[in-house]
């Protein structure tokens, strides 16, 4: 059975259709990278399936269950974390306890808390980071710090939106091994948004494309790079899918 299904997902805003009616599965235990150009809706998708806005159409299961209409507490209690494209740590916290307020998400104790928030931290290459305010932190720490608290709510599915955008060369490296690790060696099921190709084609088993809200192809990463929608409404013509594959 498949983690999470998106059926005949919709939204409108006023007479803007930003998700027109898209259907997917994200299988347990892989990567699916989602796709699209600016303002296709990708960040929507995401508010939709953690109800951070009501859904206009459609329903989102996860596990079989429909939870098309819980609260986004709920959902992030049942095993949903998420990271926001617009990083917003709170800046004089500490990282560690910027961490700690979202583990208590799921922990009702403070040493529980603290236990998980240093657990994370070290994943996220952040342990000796832990007591610096949070505003102190350059992107690449920010970017990682929004990782840590996903996981630090203990998720089954991590839905992480452009967590490497902004980041230089290495960071980027460092950023693809964590999200990789996430999946190895956490078990938990990555469903990625990210506009940088390197990213998106090292990293996912699967590729969804959308453009204007609606579904413009899916398979593999090779197959959808080739897709000449794809190539038109996002690559663009100069783009060799032979550089990205395997880097
Ligand atoms: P993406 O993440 O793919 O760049 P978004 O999901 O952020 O795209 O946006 C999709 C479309 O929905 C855009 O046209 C955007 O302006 C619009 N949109 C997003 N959020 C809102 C909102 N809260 N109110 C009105 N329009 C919105
Ligand atoms: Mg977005």
């Amino acid at each position: 059975m498949s983690i999470l299904t998106l059926d005949n997902l919709t939204k409108n805003f006023g007479g803007l259709m930003a998700v027109d009616h898209v259907s997917l599965s994200v299988e347990e235990g892989e990567i699916l990278g989602l796709i699209g150009p600016n303002g296709s809706g990708k960040t929507t998708i995401f508010n939709l399936i953690n109800q951070y806005f009501p859904v206009s159409e459609g329903k989102v299961f996860f596990n079989g269950t429909d939870i098309t209409h819980k609260k986004t507490h709920e959902i992030a209690k049942i095993g949903i974390g998420r990271t926001f494209q617009k990083v917003r740590p709170l800046k004089r916290l500490t990282v560690e306890d910027n961490v700690m307020a979202a583990a208590f998400a799921r922990e009702s104790t403070f040493a529980g808390a603290r236990s998980v928030a240093r657990e994370v931290l070290k994943f996220c290459n952040l342990d000796s980071s832990s007591m610096l305010l949070a505003g102190s932190l350059p992107i690449g720490g920010r970017k990682r710090l929004e990782i840590a608290k996903a996981l630090a709510t203990r998720p089954k599915l991590i839905l992480l939106d452009e967590t490497a955008a902004g980041l230089n060369p290495g960071e980027l490296d460092e950023a693809i091994g964590i999200i990789k690790k996430i999946r190895d060696e956490l078990g938990i099921t990555v469903l990625i948004v990210e506009h940088i190709i390197k990213v998106i084609m090292t990293l996912s088993d699967r590729i969804h494309a959308i453009a204007h809200g609606a579904t413009i192809a899916e398979g593999t990463p090779e197959h959808v790079a080739k897709n000449p929608t794809v190539i038109e409404s996002y690559l663009g013509s100069d783009y060799n899918v032979e550089d990205h594959l395997n880097v």
